[in-house]
Formats: structure tokens, C-alpha cells, sequence
């Protein structure tokens, strides 16, 4: 129905494989807080994606990637999603991802050379520096605080950034910051002397690779060069970014989520309570039954923006329901998963109360779900949208 490639099927047997062999055995809790490690066995896994053929799902070939449709990544990434590990291998995991879209998009000839080369190889990684501390921007980027003054030959940034995921290793940051009327992206070399990643912010989730760094920009010189297409646009660039780094996420975490109830699954065939499985306890398979309601729903939204896209429609409205409901659904996935595993759920033994921390927080990035709820029924009155 969605019109997937001839190559799907084996490539998709091939990242199954490349899951359950190569990154779910390096999966530990440990590894989950250890920034360190985590870059170490990244790398590791990057060299055998590559030999594996599984190497940038949503890169163009020209860039060393697969170039594969937008319903062909949906179908791979939530495959790799399933494990921690695999996305950050295949170098199709956030920040890098949305930040190539970026510099694909909008980056100078010179500025692909400079820095999309080495991100794409996966020499390198990157974050992408929006949000700010109070009073600074947050769900209201119109509230940015970080000023970008002109200076003979380029730019002077001034401000502070925090929860930026990637920061702590990173070669360079897409920096948002005002200048005058608008805003504009700054990539900024992270050896900059006007840069400085402060701490790495300890938050609920793991597995991030460089972790979500405060920064401080303390008259950090930047040249012409550093504009990322021009000055003025740097919202509308956030934007181009937005649709597709939250359609990716959807993708990687229904794979996620999905291993969370197979586990949960098994786990109610195995164990007993008073005499019966839980597997044949009915309000146990009401959490399982709700779980797969929430799981086909959230994979044919996905896979309609998907189709979207490749067609090339706008999926503003689209995104946005993806977005509320898919954020919302595996977090509840995520939930009955652990319940049913019990106090194993609550706990590092298993994979699961990871996932469910990892799942909280998308509802709050990428356009909190508030805010995805008042912007979509602004529009739906605005347009007045038949339902
Ligand atoms: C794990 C994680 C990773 C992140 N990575 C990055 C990153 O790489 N780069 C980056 O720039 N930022 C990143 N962020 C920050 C993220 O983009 C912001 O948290 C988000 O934009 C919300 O901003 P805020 O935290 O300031 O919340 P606030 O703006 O203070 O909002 C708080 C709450 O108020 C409510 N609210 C806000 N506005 C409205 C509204 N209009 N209508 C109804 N309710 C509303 C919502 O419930 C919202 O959750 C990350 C955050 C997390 C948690």
C-alpha cells in the first residue's frame, strides 16, 4: 500500500540481524551514563554497519549513505531503533541526522566540504543549539536571547544554551542566535575560544551520545563564512530541520517501544501468578491488546507522512498529529511493558525502564505536545478544517 522498495525486504533482514548480533549484546546499563564508552562503542559499531552495508539509511549515495525513500526509512529506522545502539552505528541517530538535513539543505558548497564530509563519514559529530535557560527560548524560540552582533569580517555571539543532546565531543554547534529583526544558524567550531560546553545536564534518559550539554557563548567570533544560508532565516532553517528529526523519531522509538512489549510479552508467557500465566490474566492482555492498537496506529501515521514526503507534500499538518500521537502512544507502550514485567520492569536488569525513561522526554522536544495541540487546532479554526 505505501509502495516500498525491491531492496526493503533484505535490507530490513539484514539491520534485523545486525541488531539482535552486533548492538544489543553491547547494550549495558553502564553505557547508558558513560559518554566515554558510549563514543568508543559507537565507533566500533560504526565500522561493522559499513561492512554491513547498513551505513546511512537516509543519506544521499553521493554522500556515502543509502538514499533510501522516506517509506523505506520508516521501515529501517524503526528496525535499528530497536536497540540503543544500532541508530548511533548506522549515523542515522539525533542530532547528526537533522543537522545533515541541514547543511544538505542550506550549507555553502564549502561548508558541505568543511563539515558534512567528515559528519557523514561519521568522523565527526555535531549538536544543534536552540534552547536556552530562562528567560530564553524554549517552546517560544521568539524569546531567544543569544545575540549575534556584526563585526568587520563576521559575527560576535554572545549567550547561553543548554539540553543541547550531542554537545559534550562535538566538532561543531548549528547556534541559533537573533540578529536584529530575525534569527540566523551559526556553525560554530567547538575549539572556538568563545565556546564552551560548561557541564554535561544529567536528565532521565540515556544513551546519548556527548549527552545534553550546557554552553556558554562569550564573544565568540565567528566569520561571514560561518552563516548558514542567510542571515534572517535561521527559524525557517529550525523548521526544515523540525519535520523530519521528529517524523525520524517517531520511526526509531516505535521500534523501541515495540521491543519493550516483546519482552513483556514473553515475560507474561513464562511467569505465573496464583496458578495461571500472566499472558492469560485479561486485564494483562488489555495492556497487550491497547499496546498493539497504539503500535499500528502510530506506524500507519508514520508511514502516511512518510508517503507525504516522498510525494513531496507538505506535511505541516500531518507532523504535528504524528508528533502528539506517536510521542504519546509508545510512551504508553513503554508504561504497560514495565508494568507487566513487574518489579524487573522497574529495574537495570532489563531493557525496558530505560526505554520507558527514554520516552518521557519526547514529549517535550520537538515541540512540546501542548503546544503541537494549540498550534494544530489554531489551524484547523484558522482554516476552518472539516475533522
Ligand atoms: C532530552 C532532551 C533533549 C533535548 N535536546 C535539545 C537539543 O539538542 N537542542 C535544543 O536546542 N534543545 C533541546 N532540548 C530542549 C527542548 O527543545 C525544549 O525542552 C523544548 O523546546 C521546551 O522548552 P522548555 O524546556 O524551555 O519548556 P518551556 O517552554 O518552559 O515549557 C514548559 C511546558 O509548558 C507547556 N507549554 C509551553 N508552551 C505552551 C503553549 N504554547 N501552550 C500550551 N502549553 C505550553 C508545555 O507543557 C511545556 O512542556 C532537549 C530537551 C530534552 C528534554
Amino acid at each position: 500500500m505505501f509502495g516500498y522498495s525491491d531492496r526493503l525486504p533484505a535490507l530490513r533482514e539484514a539491520v534485523r540481524r545486525f541488531v539482535d548480533d552486533e548492538a544489543i549484546p553491547r547494550e549495558s546499563p553502564a553505557l547508558a551514563h558513560d559518554l566515554n564508552a558510549l563514543e568508543e562503542t559507537t565507533h566500533l559499531l560504526r565500522a561493522k554497519a559499513r561492512e554491513a552495508g547498513l551505513y546511512g539509511p537516509q543519506l544521499p549515495a553521493a554522500w556515502g549513505g543509502l538514499g533510501l525513500s522516506w517509506r523505506d526509512r520508516s521501515v529501517i529506522l524503526e528496525e535499528a531503533g530497536r536497540s540503543f545502539l544500532a541508530p548511533l552505528a548506522m549515523n542515522c541517530a539525533p542530532p547528526d541526522q537533522p543537522n545533515m538535513i541541514n547543511l544538505l539543505t542550506d550549507g555553502s558548497p564549502a561548508q558541505q566540504q568543511r563539515y558534512l564530509a567528515p559528519l557523514a563519514r561519521g568522523e565527526t559529530r555535531s549538536c544543534f543549539a536552540m534552547t536556552e535557560p530562562e528567560p530564553g527560548a524554549g517552546s517560544d524560540p521568539s524569546m531567544l536571547q543569544t545575540v549575534a552582533e556584526r563585526r568587520p569580517g563576521g559575527w560576535s555571539i554572545s549567550g547561553r544554551k543548554w539540553f543541547i543532546s550531542g554537545a559534550v565531543g562535538a566538532s561543531f554547534a548549528l547556534v541559533l542566535a537573533r540578529t536584529g529583526e530575525g534569527a540566523t544558524i551559526f556553525i560554530v567550531d567547538a575549539d572556538n575560544p568563545g565556546y564552551r560546553v560548561v557541564r554535561n545536564i544529567a536528565s532521565i534518559d540515556g544513551f546519548q551520545i556527548g549527552g545534553h550539554g550546557e554552553i556558554e557563548l562569550h564573544d565568540c567570533f565567528v566569520g561571514d563564512d560561518a552563516v548558514l544560508g542567510e542571515v534572517g532565516q535561521g527559524f525557517a532553517y529550525a523548521q526544515i530541520r523540525l519535520e523530519p528529526a521528529r517524523l525520524s523519531h517517531c520511526m526509531r522509538f516505535i521500534g523501541r517501544a515495540s521491543r519493550a512489549m516483546s519482552l513483556a510479552q514473553d515475560y507474561a508467557k513464562r511467569r505465573s501468578s496464583f496458578g495461571q500465566p500472566l499472558a492469560q490474566l485479561q486485564q494483562v492482555q488489555a495492556m497487550v491488546a491497547d499496546s498493539h492498537i497504539d503500535l499500528h496506529a502510530a506506524r500507519l501515521m508514520t508511514w502516511h507522512a512518510a508517503a507525504k514526503l516522498d510525494a513531496n507534500e507538505s506535511i505541516k499538518h500531518e507532523s504535528a498529529m504524528v508528533k502528539v500521537f506517536v510521542s504519546e502512544a509508545v510512551g504508553r507502550v513503554a508504561d504497560r511493558a514495565a508494568q507487566i514485567m513487574g518489579a524487573l520492569g522497574m529495574s537495570e536488569d532489563a531493557p525496558v525502564s530505560m526505554i520507558l525513561r527514554e520516552m518521557r522526554p519526547f514529549r517535550i522536544y520537538d515541540g512540546a505536545s501542548e503546544l503541537h495541540r494549540s498550534t494544530l487546532a489554531r489551524r484547523v479554526f484558522k482554516e476552518s478544517r472539516a475533522p
